[in-house]
């Protein structure tokens, strides 16, 4: 559909024009004209799919221009909240609506005068609840409430604030929430805080995140050795290595770098501050290899993972899910590599019969091994 053909006002049609857009993407030509209806919708769809104008349209449309905070967006990170903004700002250029961002980690008083004087505010959790319990943020008004990359939320460990947030909302309201991916903590999210909600999905089946999955059975004793094998042979650019206690962590990281890998570990042992260190160098690439806990890396946001490896079976198929989610974002490859042992055996078969798609290879010699050249 074309942009002219929706009924859009001349002020948000002038915008759209400017931006070179034509036809409406899959997601907007789904989800705009639902949204603009007042339906609660779920809007099923990739990065870069064009979500953030099939939300900032029905908002522009539908919020007074005169009146005060009326429509909300909660973002995961600080930069997709920039994003968001931005591009409502450009969509809602001749409409003279205010956009204020509010997130975290810069002060909070340029914040409260651009609230005060924004139909929109777009931020992340931490942040809007703050601004909640300081009352800075007034959400009496609210029409329309966006929750973006609700998978993201899930995955950094925001879905708990997300519901604090929505338990302040009044519940004459229209909800709009977009994923990639709907798991069933986002579920919950939909079944408790959306009305009739309909589903709108752009995600073909080929677009759907690649990762190549794969198991080795291997002796505990020689995991390190698949584990070398496997950076040797693959050399990921980045790779997270799931461990499932604190221990095992800073025992298989030592042993990496004992070996010359570069790689560090990451667990809820550490301070905020090591751990913030250790995300910067994995997020530079001085560390490729990252050794991890589950809780860990849920905090993480980082895309551009290769390699997932699994040095030890989670102990769900939700977990599981969840840790090669971490690769092939974006429409990018991936691949995951579980090795299994005896212990191991349990898990996995649970792991198993949701997982059709898993290949078993060989654990390559699984036994000490000449590192030749350099891990490059
Ligand atoms: P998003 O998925 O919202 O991050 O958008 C991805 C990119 O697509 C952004 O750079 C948008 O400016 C662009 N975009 C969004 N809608 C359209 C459209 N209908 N036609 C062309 N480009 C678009």
């Amino acid at each position: 559909m074309r942009f002219e053909e929706a009924r859009l006002s001349p002020e948000v049609l002038r915008a759209v024009g400017e931006l070179k857009y034509e036809q409406m993407t899959e997601i907007q030509e789904l989800v705009i004209p639902r949204a603009m209806k007042g339906e609660d919708v779920i809007g099923h769809s990739a990065t870069g799919s064009g979500k953030t104008a099939a939300f900032a349209i029905p908002i522009l449309e539908k919020i007074d221009r005169k009146g005060g905070l009326q429509a909300l967006v909660i973002s995961p990170t600080r930069e997709l909240a920039l994003q968001i903004t931005e591009m409502t700002e450009q969509l809602g250029k001749y409409t003279g609506v205010r956009v204020a961002t509010l997130y975290g980690g810069v002060s909070l008083n340029p914040q409260f005068d651009a609230v005060r004087i924004s139909q929109i505010a777009v931020g992340t959790p931490g942040r809007l609840l703050d601004h909640l319990q300081r009352r800075t943020l007034d959400l009496r008004n609210l029409k329309i409430l966006v929750i973006d990359e609700g998978d993201r939320l899930l995955d950094m460990g925001f879905l708990p604030d997300v519901g604090r947030i929505l338990r302040q909302c009044p519940k004459q309201r229209q909800t709009l929430l977009f994923s990639a991916t709907v798991p069933e903590e986002v579920k919950r999210i939909i079944n408790s805080f959306m009305v009739n909600p309909v589903y709108l999905s752009s995600v073909k089946k080929t677009e759907e995140p690649k990762i190549q999955q794969f198991y080795m059975e291997v002796d505990r004793r020689k995991k390190i050795y698949a584990i070398e094998h496997i950076l040797m042979k693959e050399r990921p650019p980045s790779a997270i290595i799931f461990c499932n206690t604190q221990h095992m962590v800073h025992r298989l990281a030592q042993q990496l770098q004992r070996m010359r890998f570069p790689a560090a570990g990451i667990h809820g042992g550490l301070t905020q501050a090591e751990r913030t260190r250790v995300m910067d160098r994995f997020k530079s690439g001085d560390v490729r290899v990252l050794v991890a806990t589950d809780v860990a890396a849920r905090g993480l946001d980082i895309s551009g993972i290769s390699h997932i490896i699994n040095y030890d079976i989670p102990n769900s198929a939700d977990d599981y899910t969840h840790r090669i989610g971490r690769t092939a974002r974006a429409g990018k490859t991936g691949k995951a590599y579980s090795l299994i042992d005896q212990e191991d055996r349990q898990n996995m078969s649970v792991i198993m019969q949701e997982r059709e798609e898993l290949i078993r290879v060989d654990a390559g010699r699984a036994a000490p091994p000449r590192i030749q050249g350099d891990y490059t």
